[in-house]
């Protein structure tokens, strides 16, 4: 079995809402409505779904920078929220974060040699020259030439700022690299690049990966695993191999109608699924896929679905396999 570095519970966050023409009511958004699901060390595990389903949500609960409404994340069987201080800054070293736009997370102010030591410096490793020295190897670890190092970011493409924030995001040598989105400020020839770029250094440094994209044909390259979110909640689990080859959910079958180009170079946004995707404070009740879903049934309107597993150990959140339905 390998090991769980992140084991997610029932994880919520709900955001409070003023009702537009009341004072003091308060709706709340279902950003992340109750997720369930474990991080396995050495894997890519991708998360897939449309704007707004709640997947950089569940990217701050995971860096724990803001507290679930409910739920937990367990960072080898602690909890991130309450565990004590030595595991927290050992939890804050061990898992970073690449941004979708470096851009805006790195200061145009600093050259890109104290940029990329940055985390070292707050994290009081080595002296000024160690620290310089760190910087030039990560540079060379991404793809940099040395001579950049005394460069500010505007001087630099976007596919080279992404590397920057890559070379940040390793300086502290940490075991998970949450992603989010980190290709899709690019060009679609760089976003080739840059993902060989995590795959090569996931080899190398052994690293572990949370992959978040809209883009399924990204998910598909880069992916073991997948998981579909819909309305702040996970509709499907599986392997890489079997969601492409048959996903189950009807909302994964409506993002896969067209069958993605397994190859980074060609971006295959999600397909137009009929209807809009419904709001997070008044979701449907039922299944919140009922409006949109070509199978829905008298109970998909009625019951919200059990997380179905199937004996390949797949999940799917659907009343089409629940009891009656066709399990396999
Ligand atoms: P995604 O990254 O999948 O596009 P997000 O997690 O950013 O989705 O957003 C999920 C939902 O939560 C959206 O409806 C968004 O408007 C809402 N949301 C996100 N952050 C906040 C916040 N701080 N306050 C209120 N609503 C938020
Ligand atoms: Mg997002």
């Amino acid at each position: 079995m390998p090991t769980t570095l992140l084991a997610v519970n029932n994880l919520k966050k709900h955001y409070p809402i003023k009702k537009s023409n009341t004072f003091f009511t308060y709706e709340s958004l279902r950003a992340v409505d109750g997720i369930t699901f474990e991080l396995y060390e050495g894997e890519t595990l991708g998360i897939v779904g449309e704007s707004g389903c709640g997947k950089s949500t569940t990217r701050r609960l995971l860096l724990n920078v803001e507290p679930p409404t409910e739920g937990t994340v367990l960072y080898r069987g602690k909890n991130v929220v309450t565990m004590n201080r030595t595991d927290l800054r050992r939890y804050r070293r061990d898992v970073q974060m690449i941004y979708q736009d470096p851009y805006s997370s790195l200061d145009p102010k600093w050259r890109v040699g104290n940029l990329i030591a940055e985390p070292l410096a707050i994290h009081r490793v080595g002296t000024r020259a160690e620290r310089r020295k760190r910087a030039l190897e990560l540079m060379n670890l991404v793809g940099l030439r040395e001579h950049q190092i005394s460069k500010f970011v505007h001087e630099f493409s976007g596919g080279q700022r992404q590397r920057i924030g890559i070379a940040r995001a390793l300086a502290l040598n940490p075991g998970i690299i949450v992603a989010d989105e980190p290709v899709s400020a690019l060009d679609v020839s760089i976003q080739a690049q840059v993902i060989n770029l995590l795959l090569d250094l996931k080899e190398r440094l052994q690293l572990t990966y949370v992959f978040i994209s809209h883009d399924l044909s990204v998910i598909r390259y880069i992916s073991d695993r997948v998981i579909v979110m819909y309305l702040g909640k996970i509709v499907e689990v599986a392997r890489n191999e079997d969601f492409f080859r048959e996903p189950l959910h009807p909302y994964s079958k409506a993002l896969l109608k067209a069958v993605p180009i397994p190859d980074p170079g060609v971006t295959l946004e999600l397909q137009e699924i009929e209807g809009e995707v419904p709001s997070p404070i008044d979701p449907p009740r039922g299944c919140a896929f009922h409006p949109r879903c070509p199978f829905a049934m008298d109970i998909c309107r009625q019951r919200e679905p059990e997380v179905v597993s199937t004996d390949s150990g797949r999940k799917v959140k659907c009343h089409l396999y629940g009891e009656g339905g066709d399990v396999r």
